[in-house]
């Protein structure tokens, strides 16, 4: 009986997901990073970008309707929305549920990203087709800051951990551009890490500082993503002119949620709410970089 085959990202010292390996089904590096597609009991396929994971087949549907819902929510006609980084198709797929998107630009670094995901993730990717879609192969604080102003009603910003090639997606540079792009009813989310991440927890506090320099509404929520290391995922939202739970009207958002393409299995109306409601640790977290601000 050959050694099973098995996979670890750990977060702290050897703490963290392991997982048994039925098959590697890609692993080469592209010009910007290792990327590995492997196929797995418990968690179907996984996309690995230098080891770490992105996506899993299991948890995935957590991720990119938690990413993109509680903010399309609060825009009354989403139309035009840019995604940054966001390869694997999956933010594109939930954007598009929307009947309102005319327009969609995914500003993905790295086309062999796309290429992989659209060979071994189709579930994911098959949203790249769409019509709407237009794919850019840039860096995406460079495009957003060369984009014209007031042109996306929403930007997501579906990053990877802030180092490498990531680290202009999490600069007061790239922010204020997505400021100056987005409509002045537009939103813009960002998913800002683990809050219980050793190493990238105080991302969170810094991210909502920048943020509230240019925005007026900064709201933090949170979402498990069993996959992620330490699970417990925060995403950061920002608007000039929306509040995601003052300006959230249940009945109505009820209504629209009917009306999406294909069915959610994790967002919901009523539990939008209860995302923003922040564990003690964090409201603390949080506080503690605005005093030492
Ligand atoms: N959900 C994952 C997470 O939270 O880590 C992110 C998944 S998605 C695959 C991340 C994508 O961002 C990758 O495909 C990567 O190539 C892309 N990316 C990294 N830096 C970028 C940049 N500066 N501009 C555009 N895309 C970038």
């Amino acid at each position: 009986m050959g050694s099973q085959l098995q996979y670890a990202e750990y977060f702290a010292a050897r703490a963290g997901l392991t997982t048994d390996v039925e098959a590697v089904l890609y692993d080469r590096r592209s010009s910007f990073q290792r990327i590995t597609v492997l196929q797995t009991p418990a968690f179907g396929r996984m996309l690995l970008l230098d080891g770490a994971v992105m996506v899993t087949e299991w948890d995935e549907f957590i991720y990119h309707e938690m990413l993109v819902h509680p903010a399309l929510f609060l825009i009354p006609e989403p139309r035009r929305v840019a995604v940054i980084g966001g390869g694997d198709g999956g933010a594109v797929r939930e954007i598009l549920r929307h009947p309102t998107i005319e327009h969609v630009d995914l500003v993905e670094i790295d086309p062999d990203v796309i290429a992989v995901a659209r060979e071994f993730l189709p579930t994911i990717s098959a949203a790249l087709e769409d019509a709407r879609v237009h794919i850019y192969h840039r860096d995406g604080a460079e495009f957003v800051a060369e984009a014209p102003a007031a042109c996306y009603d929403a930007i997501i910003v579906d990053a990877p951990d802030p180092i490498g090639i990531a680290s202009g997606l999490f600069s007061q540079h790239f922010y204020a551009h997505c400021c100056r792009v987005l409509r002045s009813e537009g939103v813009c989310v960002l998913q800002s890490g683990s809050p219980l991440h050793s190493l990238y927890r105080q991302a969170l506090p810094r991210i909502q500082r920048l943020l509230r320099e240019l925005f007026p509404v900064v709201a933090i929520y949170l979402a498990p993503i069993p996959t992620y290391p330490a699970v417990l995922w925060s995403f950061t939202l920002a608007s000039s002119r929306w509040d995601p739970l003052q300006d959230f009207e249940l009945q109505a958002a009820l209504e629209r949620y009917r009306l999406l393409r294909g069915s959610l299995r994790y967002y919901t109306p009523y539990l939008h709410r209860a995302a923003f409601a922040l564990p003690a640790f964090v409201t603390e977290l949080l506080s503690r970089d605005a005093c030492a601000s």
